[in-house]
């Protein structure tokens, strides 16, 4: 799996987007295949919960996201339109529900300058 980053060279200032693994021995840059020592097993564990957790907050933000859109739906195509306050605030409440893990799964990015 590998835990995902942007990586800068420091040499030639290429910028590629790598797969750091656990174990892995060097980082190496694709275009002048400088490299350098990994990072070390901390740092990418550290990396690893991080990424996983933003992962999971974009799942999270999907599926509220999903359950909104539904109910919108819902709302719009079969339901009667004259006491539907409780749903609608239902429907309102997953779509912020999505925005906040939404920005919470795409607030950091890690780049690695080696
Ligand atoms: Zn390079």
């Amino acid at each position: 799996m590998g835990v995902p980053v942007k990586a800068t060279c420091s040499e030639c200032l290429t910028t590629h987007y790598a797969n750091l693994e656990f174990g892995q021995e060097n980082i190496t840059c694709p275009a002048c295949k400088h490299s350098m020592k990994n990072l070390p097993e901390g740092e990418l564990n550290e990396l690893d919960v991080a990424t996983k957790k933003q992962r999971t907050n974009g799942i999270v933000s999907l599926v509220c996201f999903a359950i909104a859109a539904f109910g919108m739906l819902e709302w719009a195509f079969t339901m009667k339109k004259d006491d539907v306050t409780v749903w609608m605030a239902m429907t309102i409440v997953f779509f912020l529900v999505a925005l906040v893990f939404g920005v919470l799964g795409s607030t950091k990015r890690f780049i690695v300058e080696f």
